[in-house]
């Protein structure tokens, strides 16, 4: 079957499917294969479940006329997503960086919404599967399409914007995250810089933090850029107020005080306020919307146990994002201040190094109630004020002696230590 062919198959079904557990009637279902399972073996759960066609690449695994039999599953899916793409041809604005790529979509979503029909990548699918599948939830009627881009090593925006064609770019900016794929901070850098390579390719538009140096030295001498930031000059001026601990800043003479917690925020609202700016968002509606939104899935939440404020930042860590929480728990006006930390992983060889600069800054910054946790951070010299846990469960019995009366508790780890946990000792 042809890939046109299987394209009048997925308009003739309400939605696509990859996971039969999350199956809906009438769903086109692509039989992914993962290191630990493989889709060909759902189909009849897929068909049973209502699923009008299943596209699969096992021979076997045919039941019916409803089965789509093709090379590979993969590729089809991201061929039908790039075939979708110039179908629908609305405009697409993608999105990459280190950290504050899913933040500052939705905040990007929250303040397109006000004026215009958006549609987001929903969470976090913003891989070689998810931006297809995200791209596959768009329809011809939308103004505008937000997609995010992840990355972990060179080649892959690359590949995801062949796809995704975007007609704006923007990269929140470029840290020390995956450094396991992308090799130093370098690779990190030409391997997010193949969006803007893309956008100069192809004559679209970036947007970019002129405060950002990396950023400016990757666009160099391009025309379609829209600057924003907080010198005058810029195309969208923005002006950080303060981050204490919510970020405020100001925009055309207004104060916007966000529900955003930490500095490093400012730069994922200034770049939403840009690009609602760019495309004609009523000032009032970019301040409501802004004001108005609220993070979630423990990205730098902040949640109240009695008197203690806990800045709940659970969803992910690495060197850069880690500093900046630190950075940001240090100029807090709070006497009490508790961190409870967790190793940052896919650091590959500087795991190490990386680990021993966060505590490094933590003994020049803070004073006590340090508790890390993790077998990357087991392995840093450390002095006496610092305790160290090999696992989580292990904290425990010290939790209990702590004075937690108003104090500002700061909990940050990567995904995998699910660091979140530690809000049920409370
Ligand atoms: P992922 O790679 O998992 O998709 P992401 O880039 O989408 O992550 P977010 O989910 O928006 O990032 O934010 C994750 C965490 O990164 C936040 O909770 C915060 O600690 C940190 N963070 C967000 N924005 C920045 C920034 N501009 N600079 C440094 N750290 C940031
Ligand atoms: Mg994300």
């Amino acid at each position: 079957m042809t890939i046109t062919e299987i394209y009048s198959k997925f308009n003739a079904c309400t939605s696509v499917c990859t996971d039969t557990r999350k199956l809906k009637p009438d769903c086109i279902y692509f039989a992914l294969k993962g290191d630990n399972f493989d889709g060909n073996k759902f189909v009849s759960t897929a068909l049973d479940g209502g699923a009008k066609y299943c596209v699969i690449d096992d021979v076997n695994a045919i039941v019916n006329d409803q089965c789509i039999l093709v090379e590979d599953v993969l590729t089809t899916l991201q061929a039908l997503a790039t075939l979708h793409r110039e179908h629908i041809n609305i405009p697409i604005i993608a999105l990459t960086g280190s950290n504050g790529k899913t933040t500052t979509k939705e905040l990007i979503n929250v303040v397109l919404s006000t004026t215009y029909k958006v549609k987001a990548t929903i969470g976090n699918l913003n891989n070689h599967i998810g931006v297809p599948l995200t791209l596959l939830s768009f329809t011809k009627d939308l103004d505008y399409g937000i997609v995010e881009m992840g990355a972990n090593h060179q080649k892959e925006i690359e590949f995801l914007c062949n796809i995704a064609k975007p007609d704006y770019g923007l990269i929140t900016n470029f840290g020390k995250a995956h450094l396991e794929g992308f090799g130093s901070v370098q690779g990190v850098i030409k391997g997010k810089a193949e969006l803007y390579d893309f956008i100069k390719q192809n004559d679209k538009t970036a947007f970019i933090n002129t405060e950002d140096y990396e950023q400016i030295k990757q666009i160099d001498n391009y025309t379609n850029v829209i600057t924003f930031g907080s010198n005058s000059k810029n195309d969208c001026t923005v002006s950080f107020n303060d981050a204490n601990p919510f970020v405020t800043l100001t925009y055309k003479d207004k104060k916007i005080e966000s529900q955003l917690i930490g500095s490093y925020n400012f730069g994922n609202i200034a770049v939403a306020i840009a690009i609602g700016q760019y495309f004609k968002v009523p000032t009032k509606q970019i301040k409501t919307s802004i004001e108005n939104y609220q993070p979630k899935n423990n990205r730098s939440e902040i949640i109240k146990k009695g008197t203690t404020q806990i800045i709940l930042d659970a969803y992910n860590a690495n060197p850069t994002s880690m500093l900046a929480a630190l950075k940001n728990l240090k100029q807090l006006n709070t006497t009490s201040k508790l961190l409870f930390l967790g190793d940052m992983f896919e650091l590959g060889a500087e795991a190490e190094k990386e680990h021993q600069v966060i505590v490094d800054f933590i003994e020049l910054n803070f004073e006590n109630n340090i508790f890390l946790i993790g077998k990357n951070f087991q392995k840093t010299t450390t002095s006496s004020k610092i305790k160290k846990f090999k696992k989580f469960e292990d904290i425990k019995p010290d939790f209990e002696t702590l004075q937690l009366e108003n104090a500002t508790v700061l909990i940050k780890g990567s995904r995998g230590m699910a660091l979140e946990r530690i809000l049920n000792l409370f």
